[in-house]
């Protein structure tokens, strides 16, 4: 696969496919990182003589003009981010936008319009494609949040170009990723959240034979104990993928992590589920809270394991303390109230005190890291939770295959 560095750019028209998918408030863009980004290949390209057309997407408009979902802010902080203007135009295809494209120049910059204004952009349409290819010599993407969705500005769009590459953001995620998938150096130690268990069974199946342990926590180690026959209470869980989280749970009970450590209740498992947790009766703050220990107290009726307990976080601790390499995705437990957010704590600071390769999964692991001030203390934060996962779990990624 060539890299924007194998590529001429030279007086070239580059189309640069990227993921400025930002949080908005009221039109104020609250966290840039996804457009930091991709600065450096923006640059690279302009500094090398090319004239760069942006697109991306943002938020779910369904296809259709949503005034909140405009691009207008991003191309505002690129701007300043740039040091240079940014145009803007309020569509990606027609002709208003082909005469814009037309009279952009060498080493400027043009931002089109939310392309998922259009329908045909989630449905892969060719005919869109080759409108937004017009009077385009170059593909690049550097979009690696949406590289797991077969769209028209994604997949449809490079198969019509010869000439197209790779950005560097794309190329430092899938290196990160690369040194967890193959050959990673032991002890490796996943650990996985959030809420659906049913996102991340592939990712599971694929590297717990490669993996040393798999530390479970949030919503998912409830669909585990549900899986396990526990009673959960009104937790969060999945009980559709009850009967996958038994079997994955089964499947690897019989080996034994090298990793030591001192667990009350005997050994480690390969797949380790919480041993305690922090339930309360509802969600409400302020509500009473009580540690759960599984194996000896039942949840009582009706209420939620909301986070891992502290005996779980100790030997999550420990366990951490041992790896060489780690890869973590999704919160311990309900982290965005301060009475649940301890595991996620613990699991968060001991990744980033660990002397071990960390790469984390984007989207809440992100918030996670930004909630107690723990940016910049892992190798890699990805800025595309499906897409790692995805790319981890060996599916084809339609954005990457399309490079080929
Ligand atoms: P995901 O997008 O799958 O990583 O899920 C993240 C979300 O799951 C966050 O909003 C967490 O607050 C939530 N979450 C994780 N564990 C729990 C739990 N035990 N109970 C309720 N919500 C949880």
């Amino acid at each position: 696969m060539r890299t924007v560095r194998d590529i001429p750019l030279h007086n070239q028209k580059v189309f640069l496919r990227a993921d400025f998918n930002v949080p908005l408030d009221n039109g104020r863009i609250t966290d840039d990182t996804r457009i930091k980004a991709v600065l450096p290949t923006i640059e690279y390209c302009l500094q090398k003589g090319a004239a760069v057309v942006l697109a991306s997407h943002l938020g779910r408009p369904g296809g259709k003009v949503v005034p909140e979902l405009r691009l207008q802010p991003v191309a505002k902080r690129l701007s300043e981010l740039l040091g240079q203007q940014v145009r803007y135009v309020d569509d990606c295809v027609g002709p208003q936008v082909e005469e814009q494209k037309n009279a952009l120049k060498p080493g400027e910059v043009l931002l089109l319009e939310n392309v998922r204004f259009y329908p045909q952009e989630e449905k892969n349409d060719l005919h869109f494609a080759e409108q937004l290819a017009a009077g385009i010599d170059v593909y690049i993407t550097d979009a690696f949040g949406a590289l797991h969705r077969a769209h028209a500005s994604t997949s449809a769009l490079p198969s019509l170009i010869f000439d197209k590459g790779i950005g560097f953001l794309i190329q430092e995620e899938l290196e990160a990723l690369d040194k967890i998938a193959h050959q990673p150096e032991q002890p490796l130690v996943i650990v996985v959240g959030g809420a659906k268990i049913s996102d991340k069974v592939p990712v599971i199946q694929h590297l717990a034979p490669l993996a040393d342990v798999v530390l479970v926590g949030g919503g998912i180690a409830n669909t585990f104990l549900h899986g396990l026959g526990y009673d959960v209470g009104g937790s969060l869980m999945e009980k559709d993928a009850a009967t996958v989280a038994h079997d994955l749970w089964q499947r690897f009970s019989s080996q034994q992590p090298k990793i030591h450590v001192n667990i009350p209740s005997g050994k480690l498992h390969k797949v380790q589920l919480p041993l305690d947790y922090i339930a309360a009766p509802n969600t409400t703050p302020g509500a009473p809270t009580q540690i759960i220990d599984i194996e000896k107290e039942r949840v009582p009726e009706g209420w939620l394991l909301l986070d891992i307990g502290p005996k779980t976080q100790a030997l999550y601790r420990d366990v951490l303390a041992q790896a060489k390499t780690i890869f973590w995705n999704g919160p311990m437990g309900l982290f965005e109230q301060e009475a649940y957010s301890g595991g996620s704590r613990a699991v968060a600071v001991a990744i980033a005190e660990s002397a071990g390769y960390a790469v984390l999964g984007g989207g809440d692991t992100e918030s996670v890291v930004e909630k107690f001030h723990l940016q910049g203390r892992f190798r890699h934060v990805s800025t595309g939770g499906g897409a790692s996962l995805a790319y981890l779990a060996q599916e084809t990624l339609p954005g990457l295959a399309a490079m080929e």
